[in-house]
């Protein structure tokens, strides 16, 4: 099935907007194994989207086309399409009373330029927008099904999960020799990119209907499989090799799968363990509490934390007796350790979790240059764990690998 996408509008070519509509479809397209063929934008110039239309209709079985539906003067893309399949526009009853409806509960007046997006081409089916006014709008045009959907994101999406993917399915239902998808995206931390990709390469050959992909999203790192086969229990069954194979390589990196991050997946184990944990952090600022709280009910584990980033913080706030700061430097593997030790005791958590190192660009010593990093956990009844990494990269890198090097000591 080839599938294009077309979106309309001037502020998606003069700079203004992003079109983030597309990648959002293209990803949700392939994980029913299809790839877009094309996308265009378009500015707002009749010819030119006719022409645009005209074009993809002949290339494609589908185009989905976006913006260019609401209720202003820049907005003609219907009229485009009627032009391009040479019949008028007309107004379709059912938008029209589905407009009156959501004009009335919103106790807006229903304007003659509203009323324009009742304006359809002639013969189109029309599907109620759930989360705006303009309808979408259906059209063949030869054997090419055209899709026409608002540009506003949320419509865009309202729609196009709706409607737009569920009939895209249907199509690749009906279509012979159908090849069925598999997809699993597997989350590591703690594997380079580089390393990562060298000790999964091997499997590639032993599962020839599996599709291995890369691809960092710091700190993490994924390994996406797509297995393909003629029917779904078959490549559920591929995948299900692959992924198992995956495991036992990747062992303990391995924190998650597809959705599940990497906040989501400690938030998990902490909550499953019943534990607690309080945070104190120098150079990560924060970022630990702000990963945590990033889950929705982190109030179950994650009691709070202090960036004591100063000395005097570290002595006031995280509880590290003057003594270490005197005969250690607040980089030091003992200060880390009266950081966890001291939070957790005054916060009475099951865990206590500190870092402190160097983010540069300056700073460091000739034993603990920038990049340095200690970070420790402290637990009811048992030793203190304090681990020390050399972390390489600019300053937000240095500071985000600390702060996921620290909550990876919860998962060890
Ligand atoms: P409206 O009824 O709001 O006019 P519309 O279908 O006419 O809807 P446009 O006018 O083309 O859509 O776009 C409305 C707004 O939606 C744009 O100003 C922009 O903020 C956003 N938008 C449009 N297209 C995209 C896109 N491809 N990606 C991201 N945002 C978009
Ligand atoms: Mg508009």
């Amino acid at each position: 099935m080839r599938v294009e996408l077309l979106c309309t509008g001037d502020e998606l070519v003069t700079g203004l907007i992003t079109d983030t509509n597309s990648p959002w479809f293209e990803a949700r397209l392939f994980e029913l194994g299809v790839k877009v063929e094309r996308v265009q934008l378009v500015g707002d110039v009749r010819p030119d989207i006719t022409h645009a239309l005209l074009e993809a209709a002949q290339r494609a079985d589908v185009v989905l086309v976006s913006g260019g539906l609401g209720p202003t003067a820049d907005d003609f893309t219907l009229e485009c399409a009627a032009a391009a399949l040479g019949v008028p526009l007309v107004e379709d009853a059912r938008v029209v009373e589905w407009l009156q409806a959501r004009y009335r509960n919103r106790s807006v007046p229903l304007t003659p330029s509203a009323l324009r997006m009742a304006r359809v081409p002639q013969g189109a089916e029309v599907v109620r927008n759930p989360a705006g006014s303009a309808p979408m709008v259906v059209l063949r045009l030869g054997r090419c099904r055209l899709f026409f959907v608002p540009g506003v994101p949320r419509e865009y999406r309202a729609l196009a999960e709706g409607e737009v993917l569920p009939r895209i399915r249907a199509l690749l239902e009906a279509e012979p020799g159908r090849v069925y998808r598999a997809f699993r995206l597997l989350r590591t931390v703690g594997i380079p990119e580089s390393q990562l990709d060298a000790r999964v390469a091997p499997l590639s050959p032993l599962h020839p209907q599996v599709v291995f992909g890369f691809r960092t999203h710091a700190p993490e790192n994924h390994v996406k499989l797509m297995a393909s086969a003629s029917s779904q229990a078959a490549a559920d069954a591929a995948l299900a090799a692959a992924e198992a194979a995956c495991r036992e390589l990747l062992g303990n990196s391995l924190f998650g799968v597809d959705d599940e991050a990497y906040p989501q997946a400690l938030a998990r184990l902490l909550t499953e363990a019943g534990a607690t944990l309080a945070t104190a952090e120098s150079c990560s600022g924060g970022l630990i509490a702000q990963q945590l709280t990033e889950v929705p009910g982190a109030s179950a584990f994650f009691i709070g934390g202090v960036v004591s980033y100063s000395e005097k913080m570290k002595m006031a706030w995280a509880g590290v007796p003057s003594e270490v700061l005197a005969r250690h430097t607040a980089v030091s593997r003992q200060t880390a350790e009266a950081m966890a030790e001291g939070i957790r005791a005054s916060c009475g958590t099951t865990y206590g979790l500190s870092v402190t190192g160097y983010a540069g660009p300056t700073g460091g010593t000739a034993e603990d240059p920038v990049g340095t990093v200690y970070c420790a956990l402290a637990q009811e009844g048992h030793p203190t764990r304090c681990e020390r990494f050399s972390l390489s990269g600019d300053r937000e890198r240095v500071r985000l690998f600390a702060a996921s090097s620290a909550l990876e000591l919860l998962r060890q």
